[in-house]
C-alpha cells in the first residue's frame, strides 16, 4: 500500500484524510523536526506543491498537501488564496468574516465558492495536482456556531439553505470541497 506523509499537523484534516484515504494508502504523520513552510505562492495550487514538496524533500516519501480558498465573485475571487489573512496578516476567523459581511454590503450577488487544492509530490519528482469545489452563496449575516473560519457565512448550494455551520460536520463533509478533493484524490490513486 502507498505509504504518505502529510504535509499538514491538523488532527481535524489528518482524521478526515484517513477516513476517505485509508482504504488505499498509509498516512504518515508530519515530521515534528520539519518547521512550518511558508506560504509565499500567489495560487492555492503554488501554496500546496511549496507544501508537499517541502515534505517529501525531508522525508523522502511521498508527501500531501492541501490548500483552500473561499473565492467570491462579486470580489473577482477574492480572498482565495488569501482567505486566512483577509482582514491583516493577525487577523482571526471572526474578523475575516465581518470584513467580508463588510465588503459585501451593497452587494447583491453572493454566489461563492470554496476550492481545496490537494498536492501529491513523490520523491523523484512526480507531481499531481487535483482540487475540490463547492459552489454556494454567502449570507447577510452569521448563522451557526458549529464548524470554523467562513462556515457561519456559507451557504452551500447542494444543501438545503443552512450555512455550514448550521449544519454541523456530518452533513457538511459530504458536499465539502475537502471531502470532493480527496474522493478524486483516491479514485486517481486507486487506478494506479
Ligand atoms: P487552509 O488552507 O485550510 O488553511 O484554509 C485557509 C482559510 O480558509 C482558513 O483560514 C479558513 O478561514 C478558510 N477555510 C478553509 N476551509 C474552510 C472550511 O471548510 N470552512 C470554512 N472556512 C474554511
Amino acid at each position: 500500500m502507498l505509504e504518505i506523509v502529510c504535509a499538514t499537523a491538523n488532527a481535524h484534516k489528518v482524521t478526515e484524510l484517513e477516513t476517505l484515504l485509508g482504504a488505499v494508502v498509509r498516512l504518515v504523520p508530519r515530521p515534528s523536526t520539519l518547521g512550518e513552510v511558508d506560504e509565499t505562492a500567489d495560487t492555492l495550487e503554488g501554496n500546496a506543491l511549496l507544501k508537499a514538496r517541502a515534505v517529501s524533500a525531508h522525508t523522502a516519501l511521498v508527501a500531501l498537501a492541501d490548500d483552500t480558498g473561499l473565492e467570491v465573485d462579486a470580489l473577482a475571487g477574492r480572498p482565495g488564496v488569501h482567505s486566512a489573512r483577509f482582514a491583516g496578516n493577525d487577523a482571526d476567523d471572526a474578523q475575516n468574516r465581518a470584513k467580508l459581511l463588510t465588503d459585501l454590503v451593497e452587494v447583491t450577488t453572493r454566489s461563492a465558492r470554496f476550492r481545496t487544492v490537494l498536492a501529491l509530490v513523490y520523491p523523484d519528482g512526480r507531481e499531481l495536482l487535483v482540487e475540490g469545489l463547492c459552489d454556494g452563496s454567502i449570507a447577510h449575516e452569521e448563522r451557526g456556531v458549529m464548524g470554523f473560519g467562513y462556515d457561519s457565512i456559507f451557504i452551500p448550494d447542494d444543501g438545503d439553505g443552512r450555512t455550514f455551520a448550521e449544519m454541523g460536520p456530518e452533513a457538511k463533509n459530504v458536499i465539502s470541497h475537502r471531502s470532493r478533493a480527496i474522493n478524486s484524490l483516491r479514485s486517481v490513486l486507486s487506478t494506479r
